[in-house]
């Protein structure tokens, strides 16, 4: 455990009957971190978070919060609030009776209530609906409430499980604002569960990605959005170019990896020596594709390609194609550089990337 480890999971493996829904998970969430957890559903964010919150109890391995074991320790003995998508505010009582409701519970006396139920409800700008019944507010309201309910305690460490998936488009990114300014002002620890890649990459300092009960990759959102560790991951993010192969070719720290739509240099791969025959899979992400209607220049990889369809996201578009073998592409471009490109559905393009744009994924 490192000094700025809040949280450990060491060797928590939770089962329903015979259903393995967490497995020999080990990770740690350091003090003051966002820590988002994305996966897609049923891959075990919910299980871990409840079983951080000791709603649901590890089946093997320990987790320990502050450096002491807390697999047994009931919910109401562990300061770690939850705020939930369906936020479980009480529908029958006020904004301010939801607020104080946890304080009541800790038997904190009536003029210290007072205080510090003011005190969230200004942080959090609902003061003005402080006896309101929340069943009258908005969801963004009733949001903020939440957040209130939760952090009146003070605690060290807030869960939030999809928080913002109920909340209309505009709403949410608000919100998103929100919550990275509370928990960067606060420096509490947030642990964020969400399948929302925007959610995550814009808000947590370390992503925790999950598949199948496993942790497939953790890491700051730039790293694993630039290396990810396995095909899950490249897949699961959705921007990257996925190729594989066999390497053909060893000349010190160079690589030639054979694949069934060509051969390719790629960058050296640190974390493992690869020999001529190794099966490899490499990634080009999606915005380090050139796409051109000539050959591609020297010091350029490429193949050729059919475009199939054009999407627009924001500021740029997502140009997708087909090469041979059926091979997919994804080239995510500003509408400037594609302007002299014909990208109707059919036409025949140059895709190409440089060497250093590769990534092998080293989890294969
Ligand atoms: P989602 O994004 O859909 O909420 P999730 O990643 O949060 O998914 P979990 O809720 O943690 O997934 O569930 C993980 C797996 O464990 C799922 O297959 C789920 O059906 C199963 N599971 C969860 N709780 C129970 C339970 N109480 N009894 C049996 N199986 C359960």
């Amino acid at each position: 455990m490192t000094d700025k480890a809040l949280v450990v999971f060491d060797g928590v493996v939770k089962r329903f009957g015979s259903f393995v829904a967490v497995e020999k998970m080990n990770f740690e969430i350091r003090k003051g971190e966002f820590l988002a957890i994305m996966g897609s559903s049923g891959c075990g964010k919910t299980t871990t978070l409840r079983m951080l919150a000791g709603l649901d109890a590890p089946t093997e391995g320990e987790i320990r919060l502050g450096g002491k074991r807390i697999n047994d320790l009931p919910t109401w003995q562990r300061d770690t609030p939850m705020v939930w998508q369906s936020l479980a505010l009480f529908p029958f009582l006020t904004v301010r009776e939801n607020v104080e409701f946890s304080l009541r519970m800790r038997g904190v006396e009536k003029a210290e209530r007072r205080k510090r139920v003011d005190k969230w409800l200004e942080r959090m700008q609902i003061t003005e609906f402080a006896d309101r019944n929340v069943a009258h507010l908005s969801g963004g309201q009733r949001q903020r409430v939440a957040l209130a309910r939760s952090l009146v305690t003070e605690p060290d460490i807030l869960l939030l499980d999809e928080p913002l998936s109920a909340l209309d488009a505009h709403l949410k990114v608000r919100m998103q604002t929100v919550l990275s300014n509370l928990q960067r002002e606060l420096g509490i620890t947030f642990v964020y569960v969400t399948h929302s890649q925007s959610e995550a990459f814009s808000m947590a300092d370390r992503v925790v990605i999950m598949s199948r009960g496993r942790i497939e990759q953790i890491g700051n959102p730039q790293e694993i959005y630039r290396a990810p560790r396995t095909k899950f991951v490249a897949e699961f993010l959705g921007s990257s170019n996925i190729f594989a192969g066999k390497v053909s070719n060893v000349n010190g720290k160079a690589l030639k990896i054979a694949t069934p739509v060509g051969e390719f240099d790629v960058a050296p791969n640190p974390a493992k020596a690869l020999s001529k025959g190794d099966k490899a899979t490499f990634v080009v992400s999606g915005d380090r594709i050139q796409l051109s209607n000539q050959p591609p220049a020297d010091g350029y990889d490429g193949l050729q390609a059919q475009v199939v369809g054009e999407e627009f996201v924001g500021a740029t578009a997502v140009i997708h194609l087909e090469g041979a073998d059926r091979i997919e592409i994804k080239a995510q471009k500003s509408h400037d550089e594609l302007e002299h490109i014909n990208l109707e559905p059919g036409a025949k393009l140059w895709v190409s990337w440089r060497p250093e744009a590769t990534h092998i994924l080293p989890g294969e």
